[in-house]
């Protein structure tokens, strides 16, 4: 039934939702909004399998903004995600959905702010809390928070979280809503443990199923090159000067790596800015807040400071190391060819990377494409291919 839905018209949307939308240019929703609003609107459970970049956050959004009730103080919907950036992010989306319905509130909760701002965004009522575990579980405690009338819980991005070692904050969260609390949860894979808290505290589930494959796979166009050590360097200038690229992010997989990289790309003349976890939050909102306004052109991160982000129109992310797991491989470069434009992604590997390239082309089902190196020993890389190869990336 929910296949059917095409328009947002056919979800019979209130005015002031369907204005922001509007606003924001969206016609119709993606497929994971087709098939998660209506089932969010008629009280189900739903466990959602969906890429990144799909358009999750309106599909929890739309039907929690939509079903506030203005007659009751207490926090009605609460989403729980792995990061502080992610939470940011998400309020960020929801509060623009919202623009047109002036008394919602959302507070956003999480660990290395100072806890008395967030005293003062609670005392305001909001409806909507995005937290991340640790720190929701704080307000808890200290009866800051109550979610005994809480309506829906969203875990997004739950595969993540659950694997981050959240599993048993996440389990304390939920124990405190009402069993029938409606638990919807979002994830790229669904894993063991996802499995685990949607036997816990699911009931009247429903799955959702969008797949990598067809419409929904943004068109990135995938290469790998063998390179190591400061070649990578180079070899990333080139390509960023050869196909004139001015908003990448580079992804390494460790802290140190990304001050590393961060200082000779800014000898090299790049405006760069390196995120990390040992940078202060509110530095790392600016920081985010600067790349997303295109105030620099280089983003160079780990995976969870980067995790989640959305930042429009990034023309390609680096792999500076191959990332040490699949799932890492499918989250970075989806932060390219974002709502299906078209981004590319560059691998760097070592030769006894071959095997883990191998595997990540299997787990994604994806064409990845070696660039080569000129009897020279440049690169060979002719924007003209580069991009037209673009094209075809989503067949496999
Ligand atoms: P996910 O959480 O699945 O990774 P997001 O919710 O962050 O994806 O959405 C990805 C991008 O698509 C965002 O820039 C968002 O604003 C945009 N988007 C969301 N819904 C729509 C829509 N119906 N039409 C067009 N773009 C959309
Ligand atoms: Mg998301």
């Amino acid at each position: 039934m929910s296949d059917s839905i095409k328009s947002f018209d056919q979800l019979k949307l209130s005015s002031q939702i369907q204005k922001s939308l509007d606003r924001m240019g969206f016609l119709a929703p993606t497929p994971v909004q087709a098939q998660t609003i209506p089932l969010m609107v008629d009280g189900y459970d739903v466990i959602a399998k969906a890429p990144t970049g799909s358009g999750k956050t309106f599909a929890f959004g739309i039907p929690i903004v939509e079903g506030l009730d203005y007659s009751i103080t207490d926090i009605q919907a609460v989403i729980v995600c792995p990061t502080r950036e992610l939470c940011i992010q998400i309020a960020s989306e929801l509060r623009e959905l919202a623009a047109f319905c002036p008394k919602v509130h959302i507070a956003t909760l999480y660990g290395g702010q100072p806890i008395a701002k967030q005293f003062k965004s609670l005392k305001q009522q909001p409806q909507i809390v995005v937290a991340t575990p640790g720190r929701l579980l704080d307000h808890i405690g200290r009866g800051t928070v109550w979610l005994g009338n809480a309506y829906t819980a969203v875990l997004d991005e739950a595969d993540e979280m659950l694997k981050m070692g959240f599993i048993s904050d996440v389990r304390k969260i939920l124990n405190t809503t009402p069993a029938d609390t409606q638990m919807v949860m979002f994830s790229a894979t669904i894993s063991r443990e996802v499995m685990d808290i949607a036997w816990q505290y699911q009931r009247n589930t429903v799955e959702v199923n969008i797949s990598n494959e067809g419409e929904n796979r943004p068109k990135i166009a995938q290469f790998s090159l063998v390179s190591s050590g400061n070649r990578r360097h180079q070899d990333m200038l080139n390509i960023i000067e050869q196909l004139d690229l001015h908003r990448v992010i580079v992804f390494c997989n460790m802290k140190s790596t990304v001050r590393h990289v961060s200082n000779r790309l800014i000898k090299s003349g790049c405006s760069v800015q390196g995120l990390h976890g040992d940078i202060p939050q509110r530095r790392r909102n600016h920081i985010m807040n600067g790349f997303r306004n295109g105030n620099f052109d280089v983003l160079v991160a780990t995976d969870v400071a980067a995790r989640g982000i959305d930042v429009e129109d990034v023309d390609a992310v680096f792999n500076y190391d191959i990332p040490d797991e699949n799932e890492y491989y499918l989250h970075r470069i989806g932060r390219t060819g974002r709502a299906k434009q078209r981004g590319l992604s560059f691998t760097f590997v070592t030769e006894n990377d071959a095997f883990r390239m191998r595997d990540i082309k299997k787990y994604t089902h994806s064409q990845i494409t070696e660039v080569e190196y000129n009897k020279q020993g440049r690169l060979v890389l002719k924007s003209g291919t580069l991009l037209s190869n673009s094209i075809n990336t989503d067949s496999h």
